[in-house]
Formats: structure tokens, C-alpha cells, sequence
């Protein structure tokens, strides 16, 4: 008989995983406000110094931070949520594998290396760049207006933590999920098991129309599920447009059949 994987009420199990991806993204949620708005500062200090040349040393700094904090984003989602498949699995385990062991610690090393070569570099580019648009619109803006360098600097300055603040909570949650429905699945398939995989949306009202219609779709264990007329292989796969899987809270559950 076919089996469901963690909670048995499916909407429950989601509510778990959306607490717990909120829980495990607070970290990053902080360290990238705090990035964002440190670069704003250093932006306004560089340009009172040598203008738009100095904002090419404040974005490269940028970028090695927000590499930084993603990387440590991305490696707790993968374990955290590779982890929870493997305890929700494991009762299954001796009568699905024969060959017991399969899934190992370097499992979470190896699906955190594949995620980070497969959409690792354009998300960081993705995040760094905001960054400098919204800096680069600040300091246009001014200048439109006939403001002055020092007028420039301060309206960076003030601007700063707000920004970072917005940005910084999408952010955290959107790679949290991203990492942990790709855990979850690559971590599903190494166990060898046969499943089905089920698409379950947040029906609280706040939910993407096409998310609240994707509720309910089952696919094989490896098929993509079709959601918004986007090929998906997990809820939040960065293959798909930023329009379908931003601040999206829904997950996948897996049958063992
Ligand atoms: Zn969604």
C-alpha cells in the first residue's frame, strides 16, 4: 500500500516545512540585510571620494559577501531539509533497498556542490546586481534633480537599512527553498525508493493563483510537475521564472509505492 512521507495531512506537512524553512532562513535574513545596507554605506563613502570609479570596488566587495552568505544559506537548507527526508524515509528503507548505506553524510556535500554549480552563479550575480541597480537609480535620480555629490551620499546613507531589510527576508526565503526542494528531491532519489511526488500549495488566500491549481498534482519520481506552464522539478526550481517560484511557500510530498 502506497505510503505518505511525514505527515499524513497534507497541509500539515506543509505547514511544518514552511516553519521550518522560516526558522533555518532567520540567519540568512540578518547577515543579508545587514550586507546589503553595509554596501549601501560604503557606496556613499566611495562616491564622495572618487565618484563612479569607487563603486566599482564597493560592488566587487559585494559580491564576495553575498557569495559568502548564499553559500551558507544554501549548505544549511541541503542539510537540514536532506536531513529531514532521510529520518521521514527511513522506516521504509529494508524494504525498498537492498543494499543498505545508500544514503550517506557525503550525499549532503555532493547535492550542495551540484546546486551551487547549477544555479550557485547566477543567483549571487542575481542578488549582487540588485544591489547596484538600486544604487545606481539612487545616485541618477539625484543627479537628475541637480543634486550634489554630498546630497548623493547622504540620501544613500539613509536609505540603506530599509532597503536591506526588504530584500534581505525575500531573499532568505526564496534560496531556503530553492536548496531545500532540491535537497529534498535529489535526497528522494538517492534513496532508490519508487515514489510519487505530490505538489501541495499554501491555501491561505496569499497563494499564486497557478500554485492554488498545481495543488493536488501528482508525478512520477522523476517527471517535472507542470505549474503555471512551467516545467517544475521541485516547488522553487530556479529553472523556472522568477515569477513562479519567489516567496512560494509550497513543497512537495512523497508517496512510497
Ligand atoms: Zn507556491
Amino acid at each position: 500500500m502506497a505510503q505518505l512521507l511525514g505527515n499524513k495531512d497534507r497541509q500539515r506537512e506543509r505547514a511544518l516545512f514552511e516553519a521550518l524553512m522560516i526558522r533555518v532562513s532567520a540567519r540568512t535574513e540578518k547577515a543579508m540585510a545587514q550586507e546589503i545596507s553595509r554596501a549601501m554605506k560604503a557606496a556613499a563613502v566611495a562616491y564622495e571620494k572618487e565618484g563612479d570609479f569607487g563603486l566599482l570596488g564597493v560592488h566587487h566587495d559585494h559580491i564576495g559577501q553575498v557569495r559568502r552568505i548564499l553559500t551558507a544559506c544554501w549548505k544549511t537548507a541541503v542539510d537540514t531539509f536532506g536531513q529531514r527526508i532521510v529520518d521521514q524515509a527511513k522506516g521504509y528503507y529494508p524494504r525498498h533497498i537492498k543494499s543498505q548505506g545508500v544514503v550517506r553524510p557525503e550525499m549532503y556535500e555532493r547535492i550542495l556542490a551540484e546546486y551551487i554549480g547549477l544555479y550557485g552563479g547566477d543567483e549571487i550575480e542575481l542578488v549582487s546586481n540588485t544591489t547596484k541597480q538600486q544604487i545606481r537609480q539612487i545616485i541618477n535620480n539625484i543627479r537628475g534633480e541637480g543634486g550634489s555629490v554630498p546630497e548623493i551620499a547622504k540620501e544613500l546613507r539613509s536609505v540603506a537599512p530599509g532597503f536591506g531589510k526588504v530584500r534581505a527576508l525575500c531573499i532568505s526565503r526564496t534560496e531556503t527553498h530553492s536548496a531545500a526542494g532540491y535537497s529534498q528531491n535529489e535526497m528522494m532519489n538517492a534513496t532508490g525508493m519508487a515514489y510519487k511526488q505530490e505538489w501541495v500549495a499554501c491555501l491561505d488566500g496569499r497563494e499564486r493563483e497557478e500554485h492554488a491549481v498545481a495543488n493536488g498534482q501528482t508525478v512520477g519520481k522523476s517527471e517535472a510537475f507542470i505549474v503555471g506552464g512551467e516545467s517544475l522539478q521541485f516547488p522553487g526550481d530556479p529553472a523556472g521564472s522568477p515569477g513562479n517560484i519567489i516567496n512560494c511557500r509550497c513543497c512537495a510530498v512523497y508517496e512510497v509505492v
